[in-house]
């Protein structure tokens, strides 16, 4: 893992047009969320998150004592990546685009020549044309995408929900256990 980029600013990492603005692992030990700052890290963790699963340590200078770097609550969208997807293979970069009604994510990938791809079949041919690419397969690549978590989805999103159903969209938002 390259340490030394760490004083690039996170918006060189951002793809355009990308929903993602933070990327967060929680600890399999104390549950807290810890935030990767570049994609590529946080993809290289999601890729054997079960063989090795993330714990605060892993962090510089950080520990399970240390406070939360951010908390899972409805101040900022989640979506839930699923575990041990591949990692974005070198001169390639995945982007996961949320649609405008939140109801889910769209991903595609870029190529260094800014061939854009949104299926494994547009892959696949892309590779085919593209020999130089040695080491690159399809199973280099996916489309799955996370889930978006509805109880962190705004008010003012627009959904697919009938006029008049405002009243119980609030009641779900009062779930205080005490
Ligand atoms: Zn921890």
């Amino acid at each position: 893992m390259k340490d030394d980029n760490q004083g690039n600013p996170k918006s060189s990492f951002k793809m355009p047009n990308s929903s993602i603005d933070i990327y967060a692992v929680q600890c399999v030990k104390c549950y807290k969320w810890r935030v990767i700052d570049m994609q590529e890290e946080y993809e290289e963790i999601r890729s054997k998150f079960t063989e090795e699963p993330y714990v605060c340590s892993k962090k510089p200078g950080i520990s399970c004592n240390d406070p939360p770097d951010i908390d899972y609550d409805s101040s900022r969208t989640w979506v839930m990546d699923k575990p041990n997807l591949p990692k974005t293979p070198e001169g390639f970069n995945r982007s996961l685009v949320l649609r405008k009604d939140f109801s889910k994510l769209d991903a595609y990938y870029i190529s260094s020549s800014g061939k854009k791809m949104r299926t494994l079949v547009e892959v696949a041919a892309f590779l085919e044309a593209n020999p130089e690419l040695k080491g690159v397969s399809v199973d280099d690549f996916s489309f799955q995408c996370p889930r978006v978590m509805e109880d962190t989805i705004p008010e003012y999103a627009d959904k697919k929900i009938p006029t008049g159903g405002s009243a119980s969209k609030k009641m779900k938002i009062s779930k205080d256990g005490d």
